[in-house]
């Protein structure tokens, strides 16, 4: 265990990187703290996606990192080794095929973060859950992890069985059925199982491979209004930079629907509270500048994840404070809500701790925790049947009817999933 929990990560390789076009598609990461789910992201594209000098320090992915790779193919070399990405074959030396560029939001593993690993989840087309070789399977935030994504409809999976360097074969074969049992009759019953070991960079072509024909691009509606979910959000200049030089406030995340410009109408809701009467109201601003993984840009589309510069005071967007908040053209965003009504499903029993606990039925004056897209808010119950729930909310949020919410219960001074439900 000592050698997993070693705070470095590993040393950066040498991966030719040229992405041509804006990613078109998030495949995001899941799977129980340090089983490698950064070292893989970074295996593909080169990029270690925990950049925070706390995620450092600690060696554990605390914000959702995320970082972008083109995959290529080789028309000579057979595959898997034909999948790279690199426009230069790294087998034969020919020029590749460019396949198509995809964004990678790396979720934290750590079970006092599953706001941020549900926030990354609203995003991802597809996943990879981690698994690691030399462990017991499942590892408890691998369970939650796999129920959070099944129950939020995530049906495109590939399985990584990652640091297959430290068991042998047969060590690797117990493992491979161990997790084959626990997928069986889950949403990852028919993914494949690839082994891998990150760390050497061993099978990332055969990983790549099963990225493409497991995780297709789906299809986006170029003509809807825009609709953005907001994942991170940031202040970039530096403290102390010359006024002159002062840029506006950054958003990321990914356009879920339509295209943006630069010089665009956008409107940012629920916002931030005023800080009298602690009242969203949504706040209106400029498109100044549009960022993806291939450059910055003068239009974007769904799909992968964006930069979106505003023109807003960079106040207003530093430390993330706009993460739930959607994008989209005034008046045209779905309603702020501050009391919702939920059909629930519940679990038998609550996930994302090894001991078993029995769900009980959700009651008025409970406080419990809704994760709805990118957002995260405390609801506090103010009626309850069995498969209805209504809850005043601490902080509003914009969703529409329909939309998909993951439901949190305190138990034993952490928040457990205990189900989900539909906004009515
Ligand atoms: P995460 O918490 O799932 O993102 O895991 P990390 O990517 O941060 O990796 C956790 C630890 O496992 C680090 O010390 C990595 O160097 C190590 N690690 C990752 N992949 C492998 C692998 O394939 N083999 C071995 N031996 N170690 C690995
Ligand atoms: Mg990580």
């Amino acid at each position: 265990m000592a050698q997993q929990t070693q705070s470095t990560p590993a040393p950066q390789q040498e991966v030719q990187r040229l992405i041509p076009k804006q990613p078109e598609c998030n495949i995001g990461t899941a799977g129980h703290v340090d089983s490698g789910k950064t070292s893989i992201v970074q295996a593909i594209t080169g990029v270690w996606a925990s950049a925070h000098s706390e995620e450092l320090k600690r060696g554990i992915t605390i914000k959702v990192g995320y970082a972008d790779a083109a995959f290529y193919k080789c028309h000579i070399t057979p595959p898997p080794e034909a999948y790279s990405t690199s426009p230069v074959c790294p087998v034969c030396g020919n020029a590749t095929d460019f396949l198509r560029a995809v964004s990678f939001v790396d979720a934290p593993g750590h079970e006092s973060l599953m706001t941020n690993m549900l926030a990354g989840a609203a995003l991802m087309d597809g996943v990879i859950l981690v698994i690691t070789a030399n462990e017991p399977v499942p590892m408890p935030q691998t369970r939650e992890h796999l129920l959070a994504l099944q129950m939020l409809g995530m049906k495109k999976m590939v399985v990584v069985q990652n640091k297959i360097d430290r068991v042998d074969a047969e060590g690797a074969r117990k493992n491979y059925q161990a997790i084959k049992q626990f997928l069986a009759n889950t949403v990852g019953a028919d993914a494949p199982v690839i082994p891998v070991s990150a760390q050497n960079r061993i099978n990332i072509d055969a990983l790549i491979e099963s990225l493409e024909e497991n995780i297709p691009t789906p299809k986006h509606d170029l003509s809807a209004a825009p609709l953005m979910y907001i994942l991170r959000s940031f202040d970039v200049n530096r403290p102390g930079a010359d006024v002159k030089s002062l840029v506006g406030g950054v958003l990321g995340g990914s356009l879920l629907n339509g295209e943006l410009s630069v010089g665009d109408e956008i409107e940012i809701s629920p916002g931030v509270a005023e800080e009298r009467s602690g009242k969203y109201t949504p706040i209106t601003t400029k498109v100044a500048s549009l960022g993806t993984g291939a450059g910055m840009t003068e239009k974007v589309g769904p799909g992968g994840l964006i930069a979106l510069g505003t023109a807003l005071d960079p106040r207003l967007t530093k430390g993330d404070v706009l993460v739930g908040s959607v994008v989209g053209r005034p008046g045209s965003l779905p309603a702020i809500l501050t009391h919702i009504t939920i059909d629930l499903q519940l679990f038998d029993q609550a996930v994302g701790s090894s001991a078993l606990i029995k769900v009980d039925k959700v009651k008025a004056t409970e406080t419990l925790r809704l994760n709805i897209g990118t957002a995260s808010t405390l609801g506090t119950v103010t009626s309850a049947r069995d498969t209805v729930a209504e809850l005043d909310l601490k902080k509003p949020v914009v969703a529409e009817a329909g939309g998909r919410v993951a439901i949190s219960r305190r138990i034993a001074e952490r928040w457990r999933l205990i189900g989900s439900g539909l906004v009515r």
